[in-house]
């Protein structure tokens, strides 16, 4: 890819918003050689965590761990910067072993930000957009306030939390997409005008304390692993010192109080009408939802190594200042805390996202691509793996290259985007282990065996990067070998592992090869994980290998689904509207039947074949 005109305001991608998404954007959209520019409101939040200090966890670990094996920056820069590392359910199945970490936020995007300074081809400019340029369906670039335009082929759209956002505590209502910020205004009108449907969608925070003014002796110490894993493939080691976390709860006196002022918390007064997070309440819903629990879990987590302020992990909410100092102070710990921030939540707009292809192009707008909260997700791990994938697709397309799209069976990206464009979103959607039908192969230890090869041939992969993979793959291979052909006592040693007694120290002992081998401690634990789990394994790939076939049945864009009668008339209208760009797409959304499918698979066999598009 050659980079274009050099000029201040031309580029081949502009980025707005430097969130999460907006920055893995633009770091991918650079590294594939776009001249890019990431527009941001602020160059003083770039990557700015809204809500908790913590990077990762159950299935968001995963994702994290695949933008790293996709060259991305997430893994690196919370390896760097995090000050408490624990693998979750470690205690479970491989498939559910997630990796966490606390981050020091303020030193978390200050890498970043470093990261993204140091890129080539890419320009940060603080600048607030008000506007999209387009000619003839394609975007060409963006207005900014006080005038001027950037022109560019490919916009990406990642403005998170901050479209006509408006800030609730209690009964005072602020405009501003997070605490101390603005809200963005002019964008929204734009894209209604273009044709795009907009939704409101809310998220919520709790307080952040004073620890000086935490009685941690009447809390539970929570401290980090012992042998803290990294995020990304690229770390050996983490080095730095951990910090510990607090555990305390709520109490019955305290869901008295908020149950009196529920008539005073905006989700409840009718003062905000969108819908939350389900799987994120706020204490107020808490209360309301499970009535018969005494008590909730609350974290105390610490916001950096240079600060004393303390997020209160567990108690979101909306409630009114006066509601919120005393409930702070009924909880064990907390009797004398000070409040330093108070809680919010906080209403936007987002963008159905069944209005984009899977390489997260608008279907309404050649060129325009979202990514991030905007497009009905929550969190900074989804919203940071749509960034990546959005920037490589403005990338490749301004270079005339195919996109490129992720399956389910890949990565919990392709999960992620698939079941955006296919089901769209009633609520803000966050990744879960359950919403991957392969997760015995979408595990957090092999995201560099499966999407590593990819990065390479795309040209996302550094040569450092490149090489480490390179040589861990010719280790577990060579792993891999000798457990199936090496035998003790009439078994091979991969059958030997398969018993859930055994590990790798035990077969170490059967055979002399093993020990000569001297491989690393990684390639040993992928080694035993693969033979463990070899017959879910080779399940999951044959039904994979099955409902590829319908993957790969391509429908023409110019198909009209309204033009075939047998299709019932609720198929025909969903189809017609999503456009699925394949069979397997079809199959996925949400009310379309097997029957369905059969009749689609019909019409299209006999159009391949020759006959007339309906
Ligand atoms: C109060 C609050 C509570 C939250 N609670 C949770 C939670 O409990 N759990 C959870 O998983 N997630 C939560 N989130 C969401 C989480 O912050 C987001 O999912 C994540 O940050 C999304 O990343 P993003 O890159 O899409 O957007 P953001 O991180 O919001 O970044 C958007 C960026 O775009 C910039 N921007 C916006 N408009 C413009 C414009 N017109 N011109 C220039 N720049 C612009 C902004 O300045 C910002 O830098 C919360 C967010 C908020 C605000």
């Amino acid at each position: 890819m050659t980079l274009s005109n050099p000029s201040w305001y031309s580029f081949d991608v502009v980025v707005v918003g430097a969130g999460h998404a907006g920055v893995e954007a633009a770091l991918a959209a650079a590294r594939l050689g776009a001249n890019t520019a990431l527009l941001t409101m602020s160059c003083d939040t770039v990557a700015q965590m809204s809500c908790n200090p913590a990077i990762g966890g159950v299935a968001k670990g995963q994702i994290v761990r695949e933008i790293d094996a996709l060259g991305g920056e997430m893994g690196r820069v919370i390896d760097a910067t995090g000050i408490q590392f624990r693998m979750l359910n470690s205690g479970k199945g491989a498939a559910m072993h997630s990796p966490r970490a606390q981050a020091d936020k303020k030193a978390y995007q200050f890498e970043m930000k470093w990261r993204v300074e140091q890129q080539e081809n890419l320009a940060l400019r603080q600048e607030m957009v008000a506007g999209l340029v387009t000619e003839d369906g394609r975007v060409t670039g963006v207005k900014v306030a006080g005038g001027a335009v950037y022109h560019a082929p490919a916009v990406i759209l990642t403005t998170g939390t901050f479209l006509q956002a408006i800030m609730h505590t209690g009964e005072a209502k602020t405009e501003g997409g997070r605490a101390g910020e603005k809200a963005a205004h002019g964008l929204s009108a734009e894209l209604l005008g273009l044709g795009f449907e907009l939704e409101r969608f809310k998220t919520g925070t709790p307080a952040r304390l004073n620890g000086r003014t935490i009685d941690f002796a009447q809390c539970t110490v929570q401290p980090g692993d012992e042998d803290p894993q990294p995020f990304s493939y690229l770390t050996e080691k983490i080095t730095q010192p951990q910090m510990d976390c607090h555990l305390t709860e709520t109490t019955p006196e305290m869901h008295d109080l908020i149950r009196d002022n529920l008539s005073r918390a905006p989700m409840y007064s009718g003062q905000i009408e969108s819908t939350g997070p389900r799987y994120c309440p706020s204490i107020e819903d808490k209360i309301v939802r499970f009535a018969d629990k005494a008590t909730h879990q609350i974290f105390l987590e610490p916001e950096g190594r240079n600060t004393l302020e303390y997020y209160c992990n567990g108690i979101s909410t909306s409630l009114p200042r006066d509601v919120q100092d005393r409930m702070i102070r009924m909880i064990p710990g907390l009797q004398n805390a000070e409040i330093m921030r108070f809680g919010y939540a906080v209403e936007y707009d987002f963008a159905p996202p069944t209005q984009l292809h899977p390489t997260l192009e608008t279907r309404m707008v050649e060129g325009l691509y979202f990514a991030g909260q905007l497009n009905g997700t929550t969190g900074y791990e989804e919203a940071a793996g749509q960034g990546l994938i959005a920037g490589v697709n403005a990338a490749l397309k301004v270079a005339g290259q195919e996109p490129f799209i992720l399956n389910r069976s890949q990565a919990y990206l392709g999960v992620l985007i698939d079941d955006l464009v296919t089901k769209g979103v009633d609520e803000p959607y966050r990744m879960f282990t359950s919403r991957a039908e392969y997760r015995m192969l979408l595990r957090q230890d092999n995201a560099d065996r499966r999407l590593t090869p990819v990065g390479i041939q795309l040209g996302l992969v550094d040569s450092d990067r490149k090489a480490s993979f390179e040589s861990y793959e010719v280790e577990v291979q060579h792993a891999l070998k000798l457990i199936s052909s090496v035998r003790h006592q009439g078994r091979t040693l991969e059958e030997w592992l398969r018993r859930p007694e055994i590990g790798w120290s035990d077969v170490e002992q059967m055979s002399t090869e093993l020990t000569e081998a001297s491989l690393s401690e990684r390639a040993e634990r992928h080694a035993t994980i693969e033979a463990k789990y070899a017959g879910y394994i080779k399940r999951q790939e044959a039904e994979i290998a099955r409902l590829q076939k319908i993957d790969s049945v391509r429908i023409p864009g110019t198909f009209s689904f309204a033009g075939v009668p047998q299709l019932r008339h609720e198929a025909r209208e969903k189809l017609g509207r999503l456009k699925p760009a394949t069979v397997g797409q079809a199959s996925r959304v949400s009310g379309i039947t097997p029957a369905d499918i059969a009749v689609l698979m019909m019409y299209l066999n006999a159009h391949a074949a020759g006959a007339e598009s309906p």
